[in-house]
């Protein structure tokens, strides 16, 4: 199977069970680059060809600038970066400014610069690796997109409900309960950093029948205002969300929990039969 989700870093801060967002799909491509992705070994980091970021926030791209000086002495391909305008503006001025990090996209490893970056848009279609991955806006502080990916991902023929086992779990068990459950048409969408509402709901709505939703909660609802402030969700928005989609997802993965808040977190999602 070329499609397995194996989830590297799921937690919204620091001082979790994993690090910040970054989901493996298959052995070469990564959403998001948060510091989940130094929990791949030095191999399987030299096999990531493709890497979709969300947005520009820190907990989504913190990896990526060592990622690639990992890969610039001695991988045989270039690393394929795809971002919105606001993204790559933001890596090209802030971080790839030969400052703060090499410009990878002109220092050149044994083939030439080891960074290639291409604008997306929301509504791109990216073939890669068998797997089609579509992007779709969201509504965040800063221009975000969520990914939906469809192909034989090996995720959620169970309809068990949705686990504790999903995404914040360390992803080695992601991992082997994935393999297990292979299939060959299956829908994973991930929303990325999102808050709730009108576009959301239709944005999820279009994308069909879902066998793993994979969606935000960051704050508990007492912190409702510092959410919507901050556009992002509470498990009361989650629920909503949930109420709003024609068709119910076969699992739902939650993830971005904010450290300090996790247990209370956990407690409201049982509540609302979530987790
Ligand atoms: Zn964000
Ligand atoms: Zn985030």
């Amino acid at each position: 199977m070329n499609g397995q989700i194996q989830v590297l870093g799921c937690s919204g801060g620091l001082g979790s069970e994993t690090g910040s967002t970054c989901i493996r799909v298959g052995k070469s491509v990564l959403i998001d680059a948060g510091t989940g992705l130094s929990s791949l070994r030095l191999e399987a980091m030299r096999e990531i060809k493709h890497v979709i970021l969300t947005h520009a926030h820190m907990d989504h791209i913190a990896s990526l600038p060592m990622f690639l000086s990992n890969m610039f002495e001695d991988v045989d391909h270039q690393v394929q970066v795809y971002a919105l305008p606001h993204t790559i503006e933001k890596l090209q001025n802030h971080i790839f400014n030969d400052e703060i990090w090499p410009d990878f996209t002109r220092s050149m490893g044994p083939c030439g610069p080891v960074l290639k970056l291409h604008e997306i848009h929301p509504g791109d279609v990216l073939e890669l690796e068998g797997l089609t991955f579509t992007l779709f806006p969201v509504d965040h502080t800063i221009p975000t997109v969520g990914v939906s990916v469809r192909g034989a991902l090996g995720i959620g023929l169970s309809s068990a409900g949705a686990p504790e086992a999903g995404a914040q779990n360390p992803a080695s068990e992601t991992w082997s309960s994935c393999e297990e459950r292979a299939g060959t048409d299956q829908h994973f969408v991930f929303t990325s950093d999102t808050t709730a509402g009108e576009l959301l709901n239709r944005e999820l709505n279009k994308l069909g029948a879902i066998n793993v939703l994979m969606i935000e909660c960051s704050f508990p609802n007492e912190k409702h205002e510092l959410a919507v402030h901050t556009k992002h969700m509470t498990p009361n928005m989650v629920d909503a969300t949930l109420e709003n989609l024609k068709i119910a997802p076969k699992e739902v993965w939650i993830t971005h929990l904010k450290p300090s808040s996790e247990t209370k977190l956990r407690q409201q999602l049982r509540h609302h039969h979530i987790l």
